[in-house]
């Protein structure tokens, strides 16, 4: 039977297989044959019929359609989550997609002065915008806020000490882990207080020689309440400063800038900004640009000239570089800051979002539905903002909830439609939130739920 299973060149060459060749190329199709064929020939082995030849076909028909879809693809976030990680955190403003989509159309005066011929530092002029507007005196761009807090930790603490309270010792999703990524810098921790209660004297007590800074987490994705203390950010400054010692601050997805009213009904406003925490004393800040800043991956590192040039010195900072295309994006995106037009960065516009707002346009959803389907309900939910950003400020929202008898399936046919529209299943129902669903997407939305609904559909 063996013998039956057809040769990998004759399979490469069906018809059906012609597309996934022209947009995969004979590489990838031939090393999808050869798993298929290998996988027959194990299954012959173990006693089962040879496939047919149509069969084979569709297997590496549907591989190679797998293999299409991990490629980035668009698609409508309806999880309600605005800042979700996996996808694709902060999508970016008009202005810093066609920073981007001109700047990379050719060659761009990344590290060079144009007028004077003279090399200068990549990123300058946004870090330059950055300062300004966050009031420091000197602004690093690096990769991520990850990347941020190690280089910060290890160009001013390697073979020191860094103290920290037992509360911030976080995770923050994806691995980033306070008290590894302090191994990593070559700095060592020194825990000060307990889980829910530190005082400022817990500091005051662990400072020695060896220190070489405090540091401050923003705990980010979740909150200790009940009896808890820890001084507020200038009483550490001080405690810090007493000692000379500068205070590092992961600020995490902050604020880059106050903006008051305008995320309402949530407790982002008083969410402490990069301005605010050097307002309070800190001498560096680490904030991440794809989180509540709404821009492109990256980290910044904000405060006292002198910290951010020895910064900007070590070795470790080429390694953590940022990209041309990504300062191209923080550009974009600062200018929507600089002129006041910060309604024009998605995130906040989908923050800012009023609920009745949501409600109306999740009403238009459950009336294009019309009466055949599933039973729905207009729900009000409180969700997160998401991508490990602040616990402490739920999101209240609205979401159209499905009833089917199996929720899962109608989620998966969802992510399959054409662009997947990606929701939730909660207490036996689907739900497509609307805080993160931008209002040109209620048709496509609406469209693919349709489909996915259609009796043919189901399973
Ligand atoms: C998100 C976050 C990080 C990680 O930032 P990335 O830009 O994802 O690398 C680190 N610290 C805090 C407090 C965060 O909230």
């Amino acid at each position: 039977m063996l013998s039956e299973l057809p040769k990998v060149d004759r399979v490469v060459a069906a018809p059906e297989l012609a597309l996934a060749l022209r947009r995969l190329g004979p590489k990838a199709v031939t090393a999808l044959v050869r798993s298929a064929i290998a996988r027959a020939r194990a299954r012959v082995k173990d006693g089962h019929e040879a496939p047919t030849f149509e069969a084979l076909v569709t297997e590496v028909r549907s591989a190679a359609e797998r293999r299409e879809r991990a490629r980035l693809t668009r698609v409508v976030n309806a999880t309600g989550v605005v800042l979700h990680t996996n996808l694709g955190r902060a999508p970016l403003p008009a202005a810093a997609q066609d920073r981007v989509g001109e700047i990379s159309k050719g060659y761009c005066t990344l590290e060079l002065d144009a007028e004077t011929g003279v090399r200068t530092r990549r990123g300058l002029g946004a870090e330059l915008t950055f300062s300004e507007l966050v009031s420091a005196e000197d602004t690093l761009f690096v990769n991520n806020n990850a990347a941020g807090v190690l280089l910060a930790l290890s160009s001013i603490a390697a073979g020191k000490e860094v103290i920290v309270s037992r509360g911030e010792l976080v995770e923050i999703g994806g691995g980033f882990r306070i008290p590894e990524v302090l191994a990593r810098s070559g700095a060592r921790l020194v825990e000060v207080g307990t889980t829910n209660r530190t005082r400022v004297d817990d500091y005051q007590r662990a400072i020695g020689e060896h220190t070489a800074c405090l540091l401050r987490v923003h705990p980010s994705n979740f909150k200790i309440s009940g009896f808890t203390e820890r001084p507020n950010l200038s009483a550490l400054a001080a405690v810090a400063h007493d000692a000379k010692l500068p205070l590092i601050k992961d600020l995490g997805g902050g604020l880059v800038v106050e903006l008051g009213d305008a995320i309402s009904g949530s407790d982002l406003a008083r969410e402490p900004s990069v301005q605010a925490c050097l307002g309070a004393g800190a001498d560096l800040v680490c904030v991440s640009l794809d989180k509540l800043f709404g821009g492109p991956q990256a980290g910044a590192i904000a405060g006292r000239g002198k910290l951010v040039e020895r910064l900007r010195a070590d070795p470790l900072a080429r390694a953590l570089r940022i990209d041309k295309l990504a300062i191209a994006a923080i550009e974009g995106v600062l200018d929507c800051y600089v002129r006041g037009q910060t309604s024009e960065i998605p995130v906040h516009a989908l923050l800012a979002t009023p609920v009745t707002a949501l409600e109306e346009r999740v009403k238009g959803w459950q009336a294009a539905l019309g009466e055949h389907g599933p039973p729905t309900e207009v729900l009000r939910t409180e969700g997160a903002i998401g991508g490990g950003t602040l616990a402490e400020a739920p999101v209240s929202s609205v979401a159209l909830s499905i009833r089917v008898a199996d929720p899962d399936a109608l989620a998966a046919r969802l992510r399959s439609a054409t662009p997947p529209v990606i929701g939730r299943v909660g207490d036996g129902a689907l739900l497509l939130d609307a805080r993160s669903v931008f209002p040109d997407e209620d048709a496509l939305l609406v469209a693919a739920l349709v489909r996915a609904l259609e009796p043919s559909q189901k399973a």
